[in-house]
């Protein structure tokens, strides 16, 4: 097997007979695509807009546990098993794939950010700046995977601003105890 084939969209490209170095444009194209579904669900429709997003995610803000969007996950993966299962593996259901693979990439960056004792220094960065958004200016630093749309958009602090912004988060210690998603699988393991 050649370490190209070790990607899912070879797996794909091999398994379904689709052309595999498509298969890796369309889904690494809906893994980028993810990062502006994240700014306009996260910035637009939650924070700049009032849409129904916003009281889901004001949630989060009040309670930084609940960090996890647990509710989406079981319809993103119904809209993939449907896609798949009346498609195959076309295009469309492969860029489907790839964002739903930067939506749980995501979710796991996401709960590094809050929870995590040891992070990577570009791992860092990101949680200062999500703090930033937290904790100083609720309407800027809307993206949480990458700070490029925010850029975009201007909803970033200028430099000098946002590194003091930065700094001013930067002790802030990691959360400790369980998230929602912990609390929700022992919840589970209660009721049985
Ligand atoms: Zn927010
Ligand atoms: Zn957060």
């Amino acid at each position: 097997m050649q370490p190209d084939d070790l990607t899912i969209a070879g797996y794909i490209g091999e398994h379904y007979n689709s052309p595999m170095g498509l298969s890796a444009a369309v889904f690494t194209a809906g893994l980028l695509s993810w990062t502006l579904l994240e700014y306009v669900i996260h910035g637009w429709m939650a924070h700049l807009h009032d849409t129904f997003v916003a009281p889901i995610h004001a949630v989060h803000h009040r309670d930084p546990y609940a960090v996890f969007a647990i509710k989406a996950w079981l319809p993103s993966m119904a809209v993939a098993a449907l896609l798949f299962g009346v498609f195959g593996a076309a295009p469309g259901a492969i860029f489907y794939l790839g964002l739903l693979c930067g939506f749980a990439a995501y979710e796991v960056e996401h709960y590094r950010i809050h929870f995590a004792a040891r992070l990577a220094p570009v791992e860092r960065r990101l949680r200062d700046r999500h703090l930033v958004h937290h904790l100083r200016r609720p309407t800027m630093c809307l993206g949480v995977v990458t700070g490029f749309w925010d850029k975009v958009f201007g909803t970033e602090p200028l430099r000098p601003e946002l590194d003091a912004l930065c700094a001013s988060v930067r002790d802030v210690p990691p959360l400790s105890g369980p998230s929602n998603l912990h609390q929700f699988l022992s919840s589970l393991r209660s009721s049985h």
